[in-house]
Order: structure tokens, then sequence, then C-alpha cells
């Protein structure tokens, strides 16, 4: 595994790979957990290169977020990108990565002004930009993310096609717990006390989808539904939103018709946990629902 840090030097390995191999992109914060490691297993059995950066991007962070705080730990991740066969692991220098006098924003606003960036206003902007200059770096054929972070692959995907960037971007299903909970690198925020209860959010999700199964349509009754049970199931928690959206445009529905996203948001102590399920529903089919596999 060849160890990169600088950007103008992975760009050059990555032209010479590119004559005469696929390459696979995996982006990550780092603090590998098996959610990124299952999508470098997939990248490394579908491409000839595995790329994987770790960057724990600076400018997805707003004012007041967690990132001097992030977790790190370079030393296993390291060792865990090596043993899950990364051929190119990019770790820029800090400050490498954005000159000074940055200038320039990549934005799809409107997938990115609900859900998660309500609160997290400068969030998106960010990771489309720093995506957009690692697909410049890498040059990659296939672009791997995973659907935990469904809000970020649905406008990564809308800015790839926008733009015509010529990747292909393949989402991945949600590794989880054995108890439900969506591994996340901040996970480690939680205390055990917390950690006991956060498997509920996945909970309450699949009790949404079964109410749509049993042919509940409104979204004010899924909404006051999902209140109830995570009062009852997670009351260390406070949430922040429970949505039910359209899959590519990440829009709220007015009501459950078609196949939706059920999207979470839930503060517990230092932690923000997001999660969601896909729920294929359509009117008439009550009863018929093909769930998430993740
Ligand atoms: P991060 O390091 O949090 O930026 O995540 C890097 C990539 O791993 C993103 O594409 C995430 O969506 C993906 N990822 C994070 N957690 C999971 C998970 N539990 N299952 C699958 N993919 C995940």
């Amino acid at each position: 595994m060849k160890m990169i840090t600088r950007p103008d030097a992975l760009q050059q390995t990555c032209l010479e790979c590119k004559k005469n191999k696929r390459i696979g992109l995996v982006p990550t914060m780092g603090y590998f957990h098996e959610g990124h490691l299952s999508l470098m297993d997939w990248t490394r059995k579908h491409c000839d290169v595995l790329v994987v950066s770790l960057f724990v991007n600076p400018s997805q962070f707003g004012p007041g977020e967690d990132l001097a705080a992030y977790p790190r730990d370079k030393e296993r991740d390291i060792r865990l990108a090596r043993e899950h066969g990364a051929d190119i692991l990019f770790i820029p220098q800090a400050g490498s990565m954005y000159a000074a006098n940055h200038a320039t924003w990549v934005e799809v606003p409107e997938l990115a002004k609900g859900l998660c960036g309500r609160t997290r206003p400068v969030h998106f902007r960010g990771v489309a930009t720093v995506v957009t200059k690692l697909f410049n770096l890498v040059q990659p054929e296939v672009a791997v993310f995973g659907e935990k972070d469904r809000q970020q692959l649905a406008i990564i995907k809308r800015m790839v096609r926008d733009l015509n960037m010529p990747v292909r971007v393949e989402g991945r299903p949600i590794v989880r717990e054995s108890d439900g909970l969506a591994l996340s690198s901040r996970n480690a925020y939680l205390t055990p006390e917390e950690r006991a209860q956060a498997p509920a959010l996945y909970a309450g999700l699949c009790a949404a989808s079964g109410w749509i199964a049993n042919g509940m349509r409104g979204i004010s009754e899924l909404l006051a539904g999902i209140t109830a049970y995570y009062a009852e199931h997670l009351p260390a928690g406070r949430l922040d939103y429970f949505e039910v959206v359209d899959p590519e445009s990440m829009q709220p529905v007015h009501m459950v018709e078609d196949a939706v996203i059920l999207a979470v948001a839930m503060r517990m102590g230092r932690a923000r946990l997001i999660d969601n399920i896909l729920v294929e529903s359509s009117v008439g089919s009550a009863g018929e629902r093909k769930g998430e596999k993740g």
C-alpha cells in the first residue's frame, strides 16, 4: 500500500494508473469501522486499484461542531486500509487541501437545504466541494459511498449528473451492530447509558415501516407515532428531525404513496446520530413491504 500525503502526488500517480486500470475511490474521514471496511471490500472486488482517502474535511464542519474532537486513530486506520487491500491511502497533510485563499464551492442547494442541512447549513457545500476535489485528484471510474449518509449520497449523485462528472457513484447498504445501531465513528461519543438506548433509533424506523405496511399513509400520523416511540424507548435522545422524503429528490412527501425514505436525526449527549431506511410501499399493497436489508 502506497501512502500519499500531497494532492499533486496523488493526481500524478492516479493519472498514471488510470491509463490501463479501473480506479475505485472510497472517501472517508477515518476512524474506520465495518461500514467503511465494507465499502473498501466492495471496491477491492470491483476495481483494479483501490484508493482510500482519509481526511477530516474542515469545510464540512460548522462553527461549534466537532471538528477538533472528531475521533482519530491514524495508525489503526493505516493497518485496516492495508488489510482491506487499499493500493493507495491518501492522507493529505493539514493545510494541503485548501489554499489560504480558496474561493470555489460546489453547491446543490435544492437537496442540501432540508434534513441535516437545516441545522448544518454549510455541511453539504463542504462535502460536495471536497468530493469534487477528490474526484479531480483521483479521477476514479467508480466512487463508493454508504447509504448511511443518504442525503449526502443523493447530493453527490445529483452533482455528478448535473456537472457531467465522468464517475459512477455506487451507494452501499448500511452496516449495523447486531442490535441494529448503524455503525458510525460518532458512536464513540455515546455514554454506556446512551449506547444502551441508541438501538431504538433504528427500531423506531422499523416500527414506522411496519405501520406503513399496515396501511398508515399520513405523515402527521407517522410523526406522532415515532415521536411517542422515541419518548418511550429513547428518553436520553432529543429528536432533531424525522422526515418522510422521496428517495431521489430528498424532498418531503405529503403522503406515503410510493417508495419513501424514513430519515431521522437524534441528539444524544455529545453525539448526533442519523439513520434512515427505504420503505417500498404503494397504495393498495399494504403488507407487502420489502424492507431495508442493511
Ligand atoms: P465518514 O468517514 O463518516 O465520512 O464515512 C465515509 C463513508 O462511509 C461514507 O460514504 C459513509 O456513508 C460511509 N459509512 C459510514 N457509516 C456507514 C455504515 N454504518 N454503513 C455503511 N457505510 C457507512
